[in-house]
């Protein structure tokens, strides 16, 4: 008897477009494209254009296939989320929308004529969407279409827990708080009642419940979970009371990270290493320049710094930081990106201190995007100096090196808090930058009597980070689901 082979689903995958969305949500597309799965992946056409490794990526995974969207803004506009989150956001409900409605419209038919489908290659009607949970207009669009969502949020669950909650803050009257009283503890976030103050909220409760920030988080989080299951970029030892909330919400939940560290284990190394560039999926240019340097540097001895892609300080900010880390003694290497100062027209390399660039030039080494988890994976990288931006954060788990947090906006104040009291894998320092604070916790952090406790426990977590990944692990065993679950709908 003639054997039927099931055709493999087609899937589009629809990042929001940033860096740390795009980066994780193009590793989630090379493990289906692994399985076999045909991925439709659409970014923005701005970051179409800068996304160099669509071809070494697309060679490499033959039923990977890029799509562009227009993002509705016009050509020269800047298009950084900050400060421009509410521009981008607007023009994707509204623009974006209706054009992915169409593109849905179009893939989903029998005789669909998708241009990047390879002579020959018969590309199979789409099946699903996987949308960014920041795209919630996506769950819309496949319901009118007829197709099946899946979600996913590319930030940590005990920060999507609380963006859940914020319906019930608002019924219990802990929300809006302003700026009062930030040390006072916040109950309406079940099962971290005494953990969580206002300070360790997502940074939109800083703001008033009318302001359309806050109104977009809430929202999307509302729509989220009509997604008949939700995918994220944890490990269930990392987050498991969290996740077991969060499951409550969901029809079904797939932790199945940390994705960066899943890729390499599921794809042959062999298969990666001729280009590791076109795994990292950066919107920027990496100056490798650092891991030469990193080469001279004794064992455990470097302070990481960056910010991630996104976070701006101010010139006083900055200042604040450098003096703090040259008179830490520590040697550092710093990502300051060319675009790092929020104030307009002012660039810090032309007015540094003298002391600055002598300590600097002793002990510290700058660039403009450094490849990050290579970085943190050297042995001379001791200590990274984080925004908490939540990859970042896996990554440094994965790495097994202990944080130094300065959250900024959205989940990294969650992020930093689970950090220092949950995990107990670094030291939080929200709200101050203070030279002597940063100069303070850097030595803490490098030298002080708590590194045993944060290496030993950051240890452990890297190992179970290991784990969930390998073949008995829970992430491998759930993105083994994902793909069943693809396959079934
Ligand atoms: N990153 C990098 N090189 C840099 C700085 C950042 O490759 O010099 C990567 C980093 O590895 C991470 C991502 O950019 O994967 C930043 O994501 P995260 O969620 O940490 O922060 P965001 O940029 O979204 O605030």
């Amino acid at each position: 008897m003639e054997m039927k082979l099931q055709p493999q689903p087609h899937v589009l995958l629809l990042p929001f477009p940033a860096q740390g969305h795009i980066k994780p949500m193009l590793t989630l597309a090379q493990l289906l494209c692994h399985a076999g799965i045909h991925v439709t992946f659409v970014n923005t056409e701005h970051n179409h254009r800068h996304l160099t490794q669509r071809e070494s990526l697309s060679a490499r995974f033959p039923t990977l296939r890029f799509r562009s969207i227009f993002d509705g803004l016009p050509s020269d506009h800047p298009r950084s989320i900050s400060p421009y989150f509410l521009d981008i956001v607007t023009s994707l409900r509204s623009t974006t929308a209706p054009l992915l409605h169409q593109l849905l419209v179009s893939l989903a038919s029998k005789t669909n004529d998708d241009i990047g489908a390879a002579a020959g290659d018969q590309l199979p009607p789409l099946s699903c969407v996987i949308t960014d949970g920041l795209m919630c207009f996506a769950i819309d669009a496949a319901e009118e279409v007829g197709l099946p969502v899946i979600a996913v949020r590319t930030s940590s669950a005990c920060s999507v827990w609380c963006y859940l909650c914020l319906p019930k803050l608002i019924e219990e009257a802990e929300l809006p708080f302003g700026d009062e009283d930030m040390d006072k503890t916040v109950s309406g976030v079940p099962g971290k009642e005494c953990l969580l103050r206002r300070r360790d909220l997502l940074s939109i409760c800083r703001m008033p419940v009318d302001h359309p920030v806050f109104k977009f988080f809430m929202e999307e989080h509302i729509a989220i979970t009509r997604a008949s299951g939700l995918i994220l970029n944890t490990f269930e030892d990392l987050e498991s009371s969290v996740l077991s909330h969060i499951a409550s919400k969901f029809s079904k939940i797939y932790p199945i990270g940390p994705l960066h560290a899943l890729l390499k284990s599921r794809v042959d190394d062999h298969d990666l290493s001729s280009s590791s560039t076109a795994m990292a999926a950066s919107l920027h240019r990496e100056d490798r320049s650092c891991m030469t340097w990193l080469d001279s540097q004794r064992p455990g001895s470097v302070i990481f710094v960056s910010y991630g892609s996104l976070v701006k300080l101010t010139r006083v900010q900055l200042l604040e930081f450098w003096h703090g880390l040259v008179n830490s003694g520590s040697h550092f290497l710093w990502v300051m990106r060319s675009d790092v100062l929020s104030d307009e027209g002012e660039h810090m390399r032309h007015v540094t201190p003298t002391e600055l660039e002598m300590g600097t030039k002793e002990r510290g080494f700058i660039v403009d995007w450094a490849p990050q988890e290579e970085v943190l994976a050297h042995d001379a990288v001791g200590g990274f100096l984080t925004h908490s931006g939540w990859n970042s954060t896996l990554e440094a788990i994965w790495a097994g090196v202990p944080m130094l947090c300065w959250p900024q906006v959205a989940d990294q104040q969650v992020n930093s808090r689970w950090v220092g009291e949950v995990w107990k894998i670094g030291i939080d320092m929200k709200d101050m930058c203070d030279r002597t604070t940063v100069e303070k916790m850097i030595k803490a952090l490098m030298g002080g009597e708590e590194r045993e406790v944060f290496t030993r426990s950051v240890d452990r977590f890297s190992k179970l980070a290991r784990a969930s990944v390998s073949e008995s692990g829970s992430s491998y065993h759930n993105l083994e689901k994902l793909i069943q679950d693809l396959r079934n709908l």
